[in-house]
């Protein structure tokens, strides 16, 4: 009896150990982090400014962070699985992704931006998103985007983002913005549609490259939480108010424009 004892309080320790370290400690963000000034990696550290207000929530949560990076496209349907909680990822909201996750509140406005290389001077008379679109429907051109994102169903088509597609076009996807640019670079596509912010920080870094500053989409970021867990997005829409009310969120933004 003293051995069984013995025993079952060992297994209580072993067991209180592993809770220690179990997911229940742990808040899991899902993104995908090629995506500056949203969420990039530098050093062995995730950074940027979903990856900054993640860290913020796991801590207002006395959480432990665990980020897990992956193809965007994998990012909204990993949610709910394998102890994902929340995909933080530059996401757009979309009716479609609704059916996977639940939306926090939007907390940036966000829209698709056309780049190109420096010496094109096709969209420089340009005003709008129509003239744009115009231009590039009587090109018959090929466009990188992202796969899975808003750029790639702007280019394509899209009855849940409500996007008529372009006419004549090629869409090449790749699976991030800055390969897609490099693909232009190296001339393979002619131009490359991602989100803006993106855009002009890609724009800044790599030289010959530009981005033409006209909105073509109107595009509402928000997290994506688990809908298994509604007291959890209770949670994180009362932590953005807070950062937002208490400057928190616009330290946040400022720090990541600044660069
Ligand atoms: N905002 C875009 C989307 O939601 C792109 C996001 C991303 O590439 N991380 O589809």
């Amino acid at each position: 009896m003293k051995k069984f004892l013995t025993v079952m309080l060992a297994l209580a320790m072993c067991c209180g150990v592993f809770t220690g370290c179990d997911k229940e400690d742990k808040l899991v963000v899902a993104t995908n982090a090629a995506f500056a000034p949203f969420e990039y990696v530098e050093g062995d550290k995730y950074v940027g400014i979903d990856m900054d207000i993640a860290a913020g929530f796991a801590e207002y949560l006395g959480l432990e962070l665990e980020v897990r990076d992956m193809e965007f496209d994998a990012v909204v349907t990993s949610v709910g699985k394998n102890g994902v909680d929340i995909a933080m990822a530059g996401l757009t909201i979309s009716e479609k992704r609704k059916e996977s996750v639940d939306f926090t509140e939007p907390y940036y406005d966000a829209s698709q931006m056309l780049i190109v290389k420096s010496d094109v001077t096709d969209f420089d008379n340009c005003t709008t998103a129509d003239e744009i679109v115009n231009i590039i429907n009587t090109e018959g051109v090929t466009i990188g985007v992202q796969g899975g994102t808003t750029g790639e169903m702007f280019v394509k088509g899209s009855e849940d983002f409500g996007f008529a597609g372009l006419l004549n076009v090629e869409c090449k996807s790749h699976s991030n913005a800055g390969l897609a640019v490099t693909d232009m670079i190296n001339g393979n596509v002619d131009y490359v549609i991602v989100d803006e912010m993106p855009a002009k920080n890609i724009a800044k870094k790599m030289s010959g490259v530009k981005v033409i500053d006209i909105k073509l989409t109107d595009e509402q970021y928000a997290f994506g939480v688990d809908k298994a867990q509604p007291e959890l997005l209770e949670k994180l829409n009362a932590y953005l108010a807070e950062i937002k009310e208490n400057g928190t969120f616009d330290e946040i933004i400022n720090k990541y424009f600044q660069d």
